[in-house]
C-alpha cells in the first residue's frame, strides 16, 4: 500500500536543512557552553526585531510562555482571564496554573477566533487578561480587543502558538498585547527539533520578570526573589531555530502558496479558510469546514490522505476542565467542532500531492452529488 500523505512531517523540514542544522547543532555541543548561552541571546533578539517589539525571552514550550506571560502581570487566585474555548489545552492550562479561573466565551465562526463583543459581554471586576488565540495560523480580531483591553484596564496576552509570522494591520501578531506567546512544537511555523517557547514583549519590565521567573526565580546567581521555574530553552534548540528563522518567511510564503491551490480547488466543495483583510494567515493548519466531515475524513483516509481534526472536543467539555472554568453558550464552538477538518499543510508538501488531495476530495464530492440526485 502506498504510505499516506501526512498531514504534517517535521522530518522533511530537518532533511532540506539539514547541511546547516547539523553544523549548527555541532557548535553548540562543542563550544561546551549549553543552557542560557550566546545562541538563546541571538535568537531573543532577533525574534524581538521580527516581530517588531523590545524584548523576548526564551523559555521551554509555548504552555510556559504563557503561564510566565499570566504570572508576570501579577495574574493569580480570584482573577478571571477570558479566552476560547476552542483551542489547545496548553492555553488554558497555563490560566489554571496561575490560580486564576478561565472564562471561557464563544468564538466568531468565521475565523474560528475570540468574539470580541461576548469577550466583553464577560467582563466582571475580576477579569484582569483577556487571551485571545491567532487560530490555524488566522490572526483573531485585534483592534476591538485592544480597545476593549484599554477601556477595562485589562491585559493583553496573545496566544501566538500557531501564527508566528501572521500579520494584523501590517504588524506581526504578538506586538499588540502586553505580552505575546509563542511555542517552537516540531509542528509551529517555526519550529524546534524538541520543545520550545518564547514570550515577546515591548515592555522592559515584564520582560525582566519573564526572565527571573524562567530562572528560579533568580536574577543575580544566589539570589532567589521569587518561587520561580526551571523553564529555559536550551541553546541546542535556540541553534537550530536561529537556522529557521532566517528561512522563516520563505516558508510561510510555501504554506500560502499551497493554501492558494486548495482553495481554487476545494472552494466549492467545502468551506476553505478565508483570510480577511486587515489580517494575514500563516496557515500553521488548512482547516475547511464539511458538514459530512467524518465521511470526507474516512474517505480521504481510504485515499492516501492522511487529516485530523482540531479540535473534536471544545475545552468547554474535557474532563479536566470540569468545575474550573466560567462561561456558557458555545454553539459557535461545538458546529465547528462537529464540520472542522485539517487536511496536510506543511512547507515541504510536494505538487502532487497536493494534487492528489485535491482530486480525492473531487471525488468524494461527486459521490455526494451523485447519491443526493433525485433518482430516475
Ligand atoms: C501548540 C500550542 C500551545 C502550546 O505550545 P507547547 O509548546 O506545545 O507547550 C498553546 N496554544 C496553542 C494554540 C497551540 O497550538
Amino acid at each position: 500500500m502506498p504510505s499516506m500523505i501526512p498531514i504534517t512531517d517535521p522530518e522533511r523540514q530537518y532533511i532540506s536543512f539539514r547541511k546547516e542544522i547539523d553544523a549548527a547543532v555541532k557548535a553548540v555541543l562543542d563550544s561546551g557552553r549549553y543552557i542560557l548561552g550566546n545562541n538563546v541571546a541571538a535568537l531573543e533578539t532577533d525574534i524581538a526585531a521580527y516581530c517588531g517589539v523590545g524584548h523576548a525571552v526564551g523559555v521551554a514550550s509555548g504552555t510556559d510562555a504563557l503561564h510566565l506571560a499570566l504570572e508576570a502581570c501579577g495574574i493569580g487566585a480570584g482573577d478571571e482571564v477570558i479566552t476560547t474555548p476552542f483551542t489547545f489545552a496548553g492555553t488554558v492550562e497555563a490560566i489554571v496554573y496561575t490560580g486564576a479561573t478561565p472564562v471561557l466565551v464563544d468564538i466568531d465562526p468565521e475565523t474560528f477566533t475570540l468574539d470580541p463583543a461576548r469577550a466583553e459581554a464577560a467582563v466582571t471586576e475580576r477579569t484582569r487578561a483577556i487571551l485571545p488565540v491567532h487560530l490555524y495560523g488566522q490572526p483573531a480580531d485585534l483592534d476591538p480587543l485592544v480597545d476593549l483591553c484599554d477601556r477595562h484596564g485589562l491585559w493583553l496576552i496573545e496566544d501566538c502558538a500557531q501564527s508566528f509570522g501572521a500579520e494584523y494591520r501590517g504588524r506581526k501578531t504578538g506586538s499588540f498585547g502586553a505580552l505575546g506567546c509563542l511555542s517552537f512544537y516540531p509542528t509551529k511555523n517555526l519550529s524546534a527539533l524538541g520543545d520550545g517557547g518564547m514570550v515577546v514583549t515591548d515592555d522592559a519590565a515584564l520582560a525582566d520578570t519573564v526572565r527571573m521567573l524562567r530562572n528560579h526565580g533568580s536574577r543575580e546567581p544566589q539570589r532567589h526573589e521569587r518561587i520561580g521555574y526551571n523553564s529555559r530553552l536550551d541553546e541546542l534548540q535556540a541553534a537550530i531555530l536561529r537556522v529557521k528563522l532566517r528561512h522563516l518567511d520563505a516558508l510561510n510564503a510555501r504554506r500560502r502558496e499551497w493554501a492558494g491551490i486548495y482553495d481554487r480547488a476545494l472552494g466549492d466543495f467545502v468551506t476553505v479558510p478565508r483570510a480577511t483583510a486587515p489580517r494575514t494567515h500563516v496557515y500553521n493548519l488548512y482547516t475547511v469546514r464539511c458538514r459530512q466531515r467524518d465521511r470526507l475524513a474516512r474517505h480521504l483516509a481510504r485515499s492516501g490522505v492522511a487529516t485530523a481534526v482540531h479540535y473534536r472536543t471544545p475545552l468547554h467539555l474535557q474532563a479536566a476542565l470540569r468545575g474550573r472554568y466560567a462561561g456558557t453558550g458555545f454553539e459557535a464552538c461545538e458546529r465547528a467542532a462537529a464540520e472542522v477538518l485539517s487536511l496536510p499543510m506543511f512547507p515541504e508538501l510536494r505538487s502532487d500531492e497536493v494534487s492528489e488531495v485535491c482530486e480525492a476530495i473531487a471525488i468524494f464530492a461527486e459521490a455526494e452529488e451523485t447519491a443526493a440526485a433525485p433518482a430516475g
